[in-house]
């Protein structure tokens, strides 16, 4: 794959996100919210998730039910503080990756999470296609994505007071690589890959300042949880979930004896790759990955 022709990326290498954002940054109750709606569409259980935009694996202990989970991000920084949250063992495997060119084999996973990562994506219908790719049958897909369709974004055009109309179907970039995505594009694209929508939550009903200061945190995600289904009917909040199920496809890879061959080249796309501990070699382009405190790193080639 030519590497020219994929789409700029949002890199959180040395951020404090974690920290900033959400650990310091007053976003206890969309942290709560989120944890409700995973609780709601997560299946119970399964053999292997992936985590797309895993960052600091703020999300991944809610994967309980689940035997092992790939935790992606294109972050090394993001992945070592995962780590050191989660700790190094066989149940986490840690990926540096371009979501654009996933390093994985076809069919591989039974469920994939994406929450809040998509909105970094400026070609989303190119990411939705690559976790499609990775997913076996009837695999699972939980999508959250920023919705441009907000009640905020509404009122604000209709006053005039913002220029772009949030009923079209294109992302909006309201800020470098933050995009908003209407409703109906995200379920035309994912129609579109095969996917179909099996439930659809809405969030953050009450991202308000004001509301956030002057009522307890406990009940707005008390609320915000029964405003969640009514995603089903329409979606107008800031935040949305989906859950989507691959149809159309045969079969499911056995999960693999070595580890190595969940993997395949980004670059060329060969599924054979060598396992050389400090590294994975590809037996067709003899590209390098290199593999190094325990995280595989498949971003780019090692040079020598
Ligand atoms: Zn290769």
């Amino acid at each position: 794959m030519d590497k020219q022709n994929t789409p700029p990326i949002c890199n959180y290498e040395d951020s404090d996100y974690q920290t900033s954002f959400w650990d310091q940054g007053g976003r206890e109750y969309e942290d709560r919210t989120e944890a409700i709606a995973l609780k709601r569409l997560l299946p119970k259980s399964g053999r292997l998730l992936l985590e797309l935009g895993a960052g600091a694996g703020r999300n991944t202990p809610r994967y309980g039910g689940f035997e092992r989970i790939v935790l992606l991000d294109y972050s090394r920084t993001q992945l070592e503080q995962a780590q050191q949250r989660l700790g190094k063992s066989d149940r986490y495997i840690y990926v540096a990756a371009d979501v654009y060119r996933l390093p994985f084999v076809d069919g591989l996973f039974d469920t994939a999470t994406m929450i809040r990562t998509l909105h970094h994506m400026a070609d989303a219908p190119k990411v939705l296609a690559q976790v499609r790719n990775v997913l076996g049958s009837k695999g699972v897909f939980i999508l959250e994505y920023a919705n441009k369709l907000n009640l905020k974004a509404i009122l604000r055009y209709l006053l005039r007071r913002q220029t772009w109309s949030p009923f079209t179907l294109e992302p909006i970039e309201f800020v470098k690589l933050n995009f908003d995505f209407h409703p109906r594009a995200i379920r035309n694209w994912l129609k579109g890959l095969g996917f179909e929508i099996e439930s659809t939550l809405t969030l953050s009903h009450f991202r308000v300042g004001l509301l956030k200061r002057i009522i307890p945190t406990g009940i707005l995600v008390f609320l915000d949880s029964l405003f969640q289904w009514t995603g089903a009917l329409w979606q107008l909040s800031p935040s949305v979930f989906v859950k989507a199920i691959v149809t159309g496809r045969d079969g499911r890879l056995p999960f693999p004896t070595n580890i190595v061959e969940i993997f395949k080249c980004p670059e060329c796309g060969h599924s054979q790759l060598v396992d050389r501990k400090s590294y994975l070699q590809c037996t067709n382009c003899n590209r390098r990955w290199e593999v190094k405190d325990g995280i595989y790193d498949f971003r780019e080639p090692m040079k020598n």
